[in-house]
């Protein structure tokens, strides 16, 4: 859910909030109830109920629009059925694991639309993104009718297309693409408890896996997962930290060039937070080792799903202490440069950026010292309220 645009003593202090690429979904993911196959039923078989196709974890998109393409209920019912006819515990009970099914996930409902399904308080047109990704094992009875809705999306000129490097789509459609790819890649790689190693189950209408007592009405041996509140696997987001870091006197930018980059391309440092360290503390630690510039007060800005797979990024605004500017590379040899930039230098390559719709790691000629990312990346957004919107200094 976005925020309202409202201005209120918070919004005063921090400023409006922000919405992300990736985030800022029109759905209402009503994850309370996920575990009630009475609406779950309810909201598949809806008539205005739509289902966006992913094969590889990429979207069908329309060529024509620009535009996820959707499928109705009786377009996917000879491959999906109803997983939902039993209640949720029945259907855990009758567990049988050689009996498989497409990966599907219930998004949410948008509730903008006045037709859709319509459950106690709660109405919308239901949304479900299903795995059309052609299933490699032989027992999987579903094989050929997956198959026969890939190749009409593909008719229909709306192909699987990589959404990673091309951000087509409209900042809506790309939160609930983010939501659906994050949630069936956790699926598809999570087959096997942790616990026992037996294959686990899909509830929730996609948001948990479990590992049922019994598979084919056989009791199963003995598994840790499956204690009185641990009979569970959720998916995860891993957090990872980005921070656009002012020097101490604020009119420079420290911005660093992956070795991996082409010449030019400079970001924001970033970085996987590890276990037992707070945000702030995963900013400091990164930026010290990648770049050597040792850091004081560092305010989270904002954030950003990122679903390749499930990084959160973490978006920060950080402050170099006066006596540790100096830029040292040699920690963590991650970066083949690091490099204070005056703000002019970085407002202008922020604007030639800004018209960009494509992460452009190609070495395309400019000439300005400096390329930056795209404005779909959160790195552009952290850039862009420091030089531009002074973040970084204290509200009039
Ligand atoms: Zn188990």
């Amino acid at each position: 859910m976005s925020a309202a645009s409202v201005i209120t003593p918070l919004t005063k202090r921090y400023g409006e909030s922000v919405d992300t690429y990736f985030s800022g979904s029109p759905l209402n993911r009503v994850s309370f109830l996920r575990n009630d196959y009475t609406f779950l039923s309810s909201a598949l078989t809806h008539p205005t109920t739509k289902f966006m196709l992913m094969e590889k974890l990429e979207p069908a998109i329309d060529t024509a629009t620009g535009t996820l393409k959707y499928y109705t209920y009786s377009d996917v019912k000879d491959a999906i059925g109803n997983p939902f006819e039993k209640p949720e515990s029945e259907a855990v009970a009758a567990w049988d694991s050689s009996k498989t099914a497409p990966l599907m996930v219930f998004l949410g409902i948008d509730e903008s639309v006045k037709d859709g399904v319509t459950y106690g308080e709660y109405s919308g047109q239901a949304i479900f993104a299903l795995d059309v990704t052609a299933p490699t094992s032989e027992l999987a009875t579903y094989a050929s009718t997956i198959a026969e809705l890939v190749k009409k999306a593909v008719d229909a000129d709306a192909p699987f297309t990589l959404v990673r490097r091309n951000f087509v789509l409209s900042p809506g459609e790309a939160a609930i693409y983010a939501m659906a790819r994050s949630y069936l890649d956790w699926n598809v790689r999570n087959p096997f408890c942790a616990g026992c190693g037996a294959p686990t189950m899909s509830v929730n209408g996609g948001a948990k896996r479990v590992c049922p007592p019994t598979d084919k009405g056989v009791e199963k041996g003995p598994c840790p997962s499956r204690g009185v509140v641990t009979n569970i696997s959720f998916p995860r987001s891993d957090p990872t930290i980005i921070v656009a870091v002012v020097n101490s006197t604020g009119d420079k930018l420290l911005l660093g060039r992956n070795k991996r980059f082409p010449p030019k391309f400079y970001s924001c440092l970033a970085g996987f937070c590890e276990p037992g360290e707070s945000i702030e503390e995963a900013v400091r630690r990164e930026v010290w080792e990648e770049s050597g510039v040792k850091l004081g007060k560092v305010a989270i800005y904002a954030s950003q799903p990122w679903p390749y797979p499930a990084s959160l990024m973490v978006g920060a605004i950080a402050e170099a202490i006066p006596d540790g500017e100096g830029i040292h590379l040699e920690h963590d040899p991650e970066l083949g440069d690091a490099q204070w930039f005056p703000f002019p230098v970085v407002q202008a390559a922020l604007k030639v950026a800004e018209q960009n719709n494509i992460l452009d790691f190609t070495d395309t000629p400019t000439e300005l010292p400096i390329k930056l990312p795209p404005s779909k990346a959160i790195a552009h957004n952290l850039i862009h309220a420091v030089v531009f919107d002074n973040a970084h200094l204290p509200k009039i």
